[in-house]
């Protein structure tokens, strides 16, 4: 069977063809995220940007398997990190501007994704439409696929903690440079008079209170539950 000539498939998110859906996000500049899904007390947004990496069931499979790899590394002093993720850690950590000062922890995968660097519109790859849901794409079997295009691509993660919210930022190594994959969102509000330590739940290196400020004469007790039992 052969292809109508110029048939253009649908798009991966939308389904339509040749155009896009009114409210699909390939056409929106500004949409943050083209899919959400449920986290335990969260949610994960599925960046626009990384479509190419996660814009279908098996892709979002098997970087969700590469994401279950990384290591972990605490913000604090001189991170001890590889090379290679450090310095894209750096120049991402340099697009955040001032909230990369509350960064709480950067990640690097021990594994690499391994996925397709085709020549497709990423809206409307047809690599691997017909995956089945739940399994990541063996691309390296795939018919009638030039294993040349197969690249492996690690993940950085760069953990932001706000005020009331806990944010993961996951990027793709993609030899240029790094390409936002998602986003994951989960809101937990500390106890007021916190230290910056234990909000970040670096509570070993808590000193137990925080500064006294301008009025206060004494200390304030940090209230993190890390506290909890320890004679004072
Ligand atoms: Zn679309
Ligand atoms: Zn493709
Ligand atoms: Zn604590
Ligand atoms: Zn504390």
């Amino acid at each position: 069977m052969t292809r109508p000539p110029k048939a253009i498939p649908p798009c991966l998110i939308c389904r339509q063809a040749p155009g896009h859906g009114e409210l699909c996000p390939s056409d929106d500049d500004e949409a943050t995220y083209y899919l959400q899904h449920p986290l335990p007390d969260g949610h994960r947004d599925w960046t626009p940007a990384g479509i190419r990496y996660t814009g279908t069931p098996a892709r979002r499979t098997a970087v969700r398997a590469v994401m279950a790899t990384t290591c972990w590394v605490r913000m604090h002093g001189k991170p001890n990190l590889p090379m290679s993720p450090g310095l894209l850690i750096n120049q991402i950590l340099a697009t955040f501007g001032s909230s990369a000062s509350k960064t709480a922890r950067i990640g690097y995968t021990s594994d690499f994704l391994t996925t397709l660097d085709c020549r497709c519109d990423p809206w409307r790859c047809i690599h691997d439409h017909d995956a089945p849901n739940g399994v990541a794409p063996d691309w390296l079997t795939h018919p009638r696929l030039d294993p040349d295009l197969v690249v492996y691509v690690p993940l950085v993660a760069v953990e932001i903690r706000w005020a009331d919210l806990w944010q993961t930022y996951w990027f793709a190594d993609a030899g240029g440079g790094a390409v936002s994959l998602a986003i994951d969102s989960i809101p937990e509000i500390s106890p007021p008079g916190i230290t910056v330590a234990c909000h970040r739940r670096w509570c070993d290196l808590c000193p137990g209170s925080s500064k006294p400020g301008a009025r206060a004469k004494a200390p304030t007790p940090c209230p993190c539950s890390c506290h909890a039992g320890t004679p004072s």
